[in-house]
């Protein structure tokens, strides 16, 4: 097999991996790099050979934003994805144009957008939900081949050329995100496995990984927690109770709590925790606000539920909840919200100009008040310059202009979308591969595994491959 990773950087950018195996050149993933702009936020896709078949492991952004880009350059292409991806993959790249749009407004950036709204009913025309954990195989059909390859030829005589070409593809639940994969591809008596992101762990709305338990030949895999050591003090069930109890004790003492909240998944897991203590009769009474984009996915993500399982999620969760939108009116800047209750806001890192960023500019100045941050920060966003400081300093609002001192009470809950470096050591072994490739990780994580590799897997040659340079695996 040869691998060629067409992120920019060894970062977790634009995912995308072009994979060239039998007869077919595979493209897994064709993502947007989150904290680039521009052009600059694709992938290297000036050069892709005529491809077969793309694999999109999942509908974060990391992963699906630059797929209308690809399907521009080369049309009549399929995606191949799990049923559930396949319900909400053009709700996330409705969103993403219109986030583009409104960066252009805002900052310039003359690019923007990288692909229109009318270019994503091709993109939907052009996904093929495949069931999971069910081998698929394919057969080479890009046009650079002979006549005999091309997908005219009856698969139920197939010659022994078009055999050879041909790969089985099986996709496993990932975990990490409703419709989240890994892929398994097998081409003669080799097998390779990519995790794409993924979660060994159930979450409220989206059970565990239940990857294969086979040994593999390659195995390409996420490094998200590389450089995060493990804290088996920290539990799921843990950082909820706590959750449930800054929420409660706030509320007790006549405070608004704001929880930053990702649109997909975050958002639904936070709903369902909230509404189990509801009905547990241990959720303190107050109203609950919710708004942006998480709230349009609540009818998607319900949909997933019912049509393509390994999610559990029902939309009736905002009436049993009582959820109120948010006031279009917002509060002036600085002053406290009239409202007391809970504000379940997207977006997670407090970007600017989002529902959270703007309700943190009215909740950070008083004491009775919590934010409760829920999912990774990035230190240059808004959300990890927060964090970064302490009781008492202050905190520019930049758009805003508005400069707020911070005496709400700040805390972080762990809940991870990504596997432990540890559990991810633990699959690696237990797949015993030939070869590891390690993608979607910042060079400390890379590096932490490229070393602990070394030990744990020492017959195992570990690459950790720069970008556009193809490795044959
Ligand atoms: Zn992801
Ligand atoms: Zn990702």
């Amino acid at each position: 097999m040869k691998l060629t990773d067409l992120n920019s950087a060894q970062d977790i950018g634009a995912n995308s991996l072009l994979v060239e195996i039998g007869g077919l050149n595979l493209l897994i993933d064709a993502g947007m790099h989150p904290k680039k702009e521009g052009l600059a936020c694709l992938p290297h896709l000036n050069d892709l050979p005529p491809l077969d078949y793309i694999i999109l492991t999942h509908c974060h952004l990391d992963h699906i934003g630059a797929l209308p880009v690809v399907l521009r350059k080369q049309p009549g292409l399929e995606i191949l994805c799990s049923p559930a991806s396949a319900i909400v993959a053009k709700r996330i790249l409705r969103n993403s144009v219109s986030v583009m749009l409104r960066q252009r407004d805002e900052t310039g950036i003359k690019e923007y957008p990288l692909f229109t709204y009318n270019e994503l009913d091709a993109v939907e025309r052009a996904l093929h939900p495949i069931p999971l954990m069910r081998p698929r195989t394919l057969f080479p059909r890009h046009a650079a081949l002979p006549d005999k390859f091309q997908p005219e030829t009856p698969p139920s005589h197939p010659t022994a050329e078009r055999d050879n070409a041909s790969v089985n593809i099986t996709l496993y639940p990932a975990g990490h995100v409703a419709g989240a994969v890994g892929v398994l591809v097998e081409h003669k008596h080799r097998r390779i496995f990519f995790t794409g992101d993924v979660l060994f762990h159930d979450q409220e709305t989206v059970p565990a990984a239940q990857f294969p338990d086979i040994s593999l030949d390659t195995l390409v895999m996420e490094t998200t927690h590389g450089a995060t050591p493990v804290d088996n003090d920290i539990t799921r069930a843990g950082e909820t109770a706590r959750l449930l109890e800054t929420i409660n004790t706030t509320i007790t003492n006549g405070g608004s709590v704001l929880i930053p909240v990702f649109a997909f998944g975050r958002m639904q897991e936070i709903l369902t925790i909230l509404n189990k203590a509801r009905l547990a009769n241990a959720l303190a009474s107050c109203p609950i606000y919710c708004s942006g984009l998480g709230v349009d996915l609540v009818d998607y993500i319900d949909q997933m539920s019912r049509k393509a399982g390994f999610v559990n999620f029902r939309r009736h969760i905002l009436q049993d909840l009582r959820i109120r939108p948010l006031d279009r009116q917002f509060t002036p800047i600085g002053k406290d919200l009239p409202t007391k209750g809970i504000y379940l806001l997207s977006s997670g890192m407090l970007v600017e100009n989002t529902p959270a960023w703007r309700v943190a500019a009215n909740l950070l100045e008083y004491p009775k008040n919590t934010l409760c941050f829920v999912g990774y920060c990035d230190p240059e966003t808004p959300g990890g310059r927060l964090l970064a400081r302490k009781h008492g300093d202050t905190f520019l609002f930049n758009s805003l202009d508005h400069i707020a001192k911070i005496r709400a009470h700040i805390e972080n809950f762990y809940f991870s979308g990504h596997a432990s470096r540890d559990e991810l050591i633990a699959f690696a072994k237990r797949c015993d591969p030939r070869a590891i490739v390690l993608t979607h990780g910042d060079p400390p994580a890379r590096e932490w595994f490229e070393e602990e590799l070394a030990t744990e897997l020492p017959s195992a040659k570990v690459t950790n491959p720069s970008p556009k340079k193809q490795y044959t695996v």
